[in-house]
């Protein structure tokens, strides 16, 4: 049994200067090529279950099939997170399922509510001692057409930080720093100097999502000023899974997916495996 919280994976990690990878995965052979390479790296790992993801397998069937999985790496530390969730009544019941860690993300809410709404999801959490992460500022999508001035005002202050982390205790605090969900159109800008304030301010994980085609050197810098926790998402579902399959089912004559799934785990893990270099999670699991 190697599930463990959120927590205990990224205190560690604060310690030690390096970050988790967090991914979200598509379908089954895209969850089997992150614990490869989460093992074949000695690296402890997030595996993530996005809603959309869980509308398609179900909720409680994502929870028993990484489950079911960390079986085969007793060595390798994994938390169970269930990412970008708003439905307080799906958290709970995924609290219930054993997820070892949530995220609510009431950050398209008003300051107080974002609070008001995170509270009562760490209040349940508590009792069963899963992590909680919530999102303070707006990440978006690369998709919203805003302009670099509403971009910064979309950031998270650390003054805000500060308050929020107070009120709720959360176990880790997703920031908008200048990274955004899905692919980048050009190089994202990040802005550090407000990595490491809000780093200076708060003790709690800091969290950075939207990690697909963001610079290795820049996730290298984020980590080094404070982030612990990086999210990867798209780069797994389009060229981890999607474009293997398009390739393979363009050429495959012999009709047997079984083939094709075994192509898709082994661009995941190769995509997986240099993210945890990146990182610097590799070979944690074996130092004391
Ligand atoms: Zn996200």
């Amino acid at each position: 049994m190697s599930l463990v919280t959120m927590s205990y994976l990224l205190k560690k990690a604060q310690k030690g200067h390096y970050a988790v990878g967090a991914f979200n995965f598509p379908d089954l052979s895209s969850i089997q090529g992150i614990a490869q390479a989460a093992a074949a790296k000695k690296s402890p790992v997030i595996i993530m279950p996005a809603v959309l993801t869980m509308n398609e397998m179900g909720d409680e069937m994502c929870y028993s099939t990484i489950e079911t999985i960390s079986h085969e790496y007793p060595d390798i530390d994994i938390a169970i997170h269930l990412d970008h969730c708003s439905d307080f009544e799906r958290i709970k019941r995924c609290i219930d399922y054993g997820y070892t860690s949530v995220m609510i993300d009431a950050s398209a809410y008003p300051f107080e509510e974002n609070i008001e709404r995170t509270c009562r999801v760490v209040e349940y959490a508590s009792r069963y001692g899963v992590t909680v992460e919530a999102e303070l500022g707006h990440i978006g999508g690369t998709e919203d057409d805003i302009s670099v001035d509403e971009r910064d005002a979309l950031f998270t202050k650390v003054e805000d930080a500060v308050e929020f982390v107070k009120q709720t205790n959360v176990g880790a605090l997703a920031i908008a720093v200048g990274t955004a969900h899905g692919f980048y159109k050009s190089t994202p800008k990040l802005d550090f100097d407000r990595i490491a304030a809000i780093r200076a301010a708060i003790d709690v994980p800091l969290v950075l999502h939207g990690g697909s085609g963001v610079p290795d050197e820049d996730f290298k810098k984020a980590i080094a000023l404070g982030i612990t926790k990086i999210n990867v998402g798209t780069e797994l579902k389009v060229h981890g899974n999607f474009d293997v399959q398009k390739a393979a089912y363009a050429t495959a004559d012999h009709g047997d997916v079984r083939k094709i799934q075994a192509l898709v785990r082994a661009k995941t893990q190769e995509i997986v495996e240099h993210k945890i270099d990146v990182f610097g999670s590799a070979g944690k699991m074996v130092e004391a």
